[in-house]
């Protein structure tokens, strides 16, 4: 019996590993000559750039953490975080709640005033049960947090009208601040929220390739790479795959590439299906990885709410996640911007998209003109989801056709879900308990 996965990223790659571990007969089919997905990082002139954005390794999941932290065993530097807001010219702690201090006073009356009226709202049961992302903003931060940063940010982040969005995934994900907290951080006695988050661990060399290499390390032999999967046909109880020159014969395909490749790949798939895949919303991503002489500020990364400083979104500084990421006397800095396909980013030039971010970095500070050596844009397709009003109902479809066709889906594109790498982690070890042995 073999098991085709399409896809090595990291879901891809990790299902391939424990598959093999357990006595399966798998081959994992990747469209790019390298595999790793969103997980890539390149290494060039002594830098260390992850080429789908800043990663850092972190979870509240203790088996999945003692997983990824095993695999980089030996190549691991833990950094207690150190992350920032940009807002009005000063670097506010994060979460923003829990740096209500560093903010202007009036900013810090509005921030505490208007939360402390949230709250009260809330346990008295007078505000009505938010049914958007954006009144849920309202609902738990009050309208100070939300309107200072959580809107803007959110907006910018996501290209997506916040009023539009979904509330089901919040829940855990942004954190959800103790009053008590609120009110220490706001007349300065420090707090840390995210606290699951407050240290990480990052690979020394190799920047967070290094951990799907790692994982990856026993099934090297079971991975094709440069295989686009382009049909899945059914023949004689069996999978036929084909990237249009070669074909790979399968008895069971579990799919970790984004179900927008997934379905055109299959035969009669039914108008409603379709539509309902075509409605899912997601965003694309481009990173610029400056290369700078001397030192960056020691901050681990910093969001930019501020549309007027440029449209990247967070900026970090890998080369404060390891001591190797940059040459001796070097530092580096990692812009990213989010878009979706078909917007002005998506056709802004390398050289506009260079000329934009650098000028956020120097109106931030953050660097001199005179100390950027060198410059480079990667782009990623699929980057983010996004939980549109439309998204429960719309992935329901798909999934049930996909379940129908016997493909399971398993990953961040293919589940279609704010996965970080533990949560595709988790899926892949909670899926391999319930897929009977070949
Ligand atoms: C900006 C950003 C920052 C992030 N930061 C963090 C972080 O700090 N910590 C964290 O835990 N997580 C982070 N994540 C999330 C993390 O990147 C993902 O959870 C993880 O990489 C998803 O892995 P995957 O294998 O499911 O998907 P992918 O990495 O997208 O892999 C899918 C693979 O399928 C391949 N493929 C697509 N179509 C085909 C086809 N037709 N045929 C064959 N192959 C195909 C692709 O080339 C790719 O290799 C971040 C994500 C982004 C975008």
């Amino acid at each position: 019996m073999t098991i085709a996965i399409l896809g090595g990223g990291l879901t891809g790659l990790t299902l391939a590993r424990l598959l093999h571990e357990r006595g399966d007969d798998v081959v994992v089919l990747e469209a790019e000559e390298r595999y790793g997905g969103l997980c890539r990082s390149v290494v060039s002139g002594g830098f260390t750039f992850d080429t789908g954005g800043s990663h850092i390794i972190f979870s509240r999941d203790a088996e999945v953490l003692a997983f990824m932290r095993w695999m980089i065993e030996g190549n691991e530097q833990r950094n207690t975080r150190n992350t920032k807001i940009f807002y009005k010219g000063i670097f506010v702690k994060y979460p923003f709640e829990n740096g209500l201090s560093d903010l202007p006073p009036e900013d810090r009356f509005l921030c505490i005033n208007e939360f402390v009226n949230a709250q009260i709202a809330f346990e008295t049961g007078s505000a009505p049960t938010p049914e958007n992302f954006r009144d849920w903003i309202y609902f738990t931060f009050g309208s100070g947090i939300a309107e200072c940063y959580m809107v803007p940010y959110n907006e910018k982040i996501w290209k997506f009208p916040t009023d539009q969005m979904s509330t089901h995934w919040v829940e855990g994900r942004i954190p959800r601040p103790p009053v008590e907290d609120v009110l220490r951080s706001a007349i300065g006695i420090p707090t840390e929220g995210y606290t699951h988050q407050a240290v990480f661990s990052y690979p020394v060399s190799g920047g967070i390739e290094a951990l799907v290499r790692a994982i990856a390390s026993p099934v090297q032999d079971r991975i094709r790479t440069g295989f686009c999967v382009r049909s899945i046909r059914g023949e004689g109880g069996r999978f036929v795959i084909s990237d249009g020159k070669r074909s790979v014969v399968a008895d069971r395909v579990i799919a970790t590439i984004p179900v927008q490749h997934l379905l055109p790949c299959l035969e009669d798939v039914p108008e409603h299906v379709r539509h309902a895949c075509d409605s899912l919303v997601y965003n694309s991503l481009v990173s610029v990885a400056f290369e700078v002489k001397g030192t960056v500020p020691a901050i681990s990364w910093l969001y930019v709410p501020d549309l007027k400083l440029g449209r990247a979104n967070r900026i970090s500084f890998p080369s404060t996640y390891s001591r190797e990421a940059a040459p001796a006397g070097c530092s580096s800095v990692l812009a990213e911007i989010t878009y979706q396909p078909g917007d002005e980013v998506s056709r802004m030039s390398d050289d506009e998209i260079v000329r934009e971010t650098t000028g956020t970095l120097l109106a931030m500070g953050v660097v001199s003109q005179d100390r950027i050596i060198g410059a480079r844009v990667m782009r990623q397709p699929f980057a983010y989801v996004v939980y549109d009003l439309g998204y429960q109902g719309n992935i329901r479809t798909v999934k049930d056709f996909c379940t129908a066709r016997s493909i399971p889906l398993v990953g961040r594109f293919a589940q279609f879900e704010y996965l970080n790498m533990d949560g595709c982690i988790r899926s892949v070890l909670d899926f391999v308990k319930g897929y009977p042995v070949s």
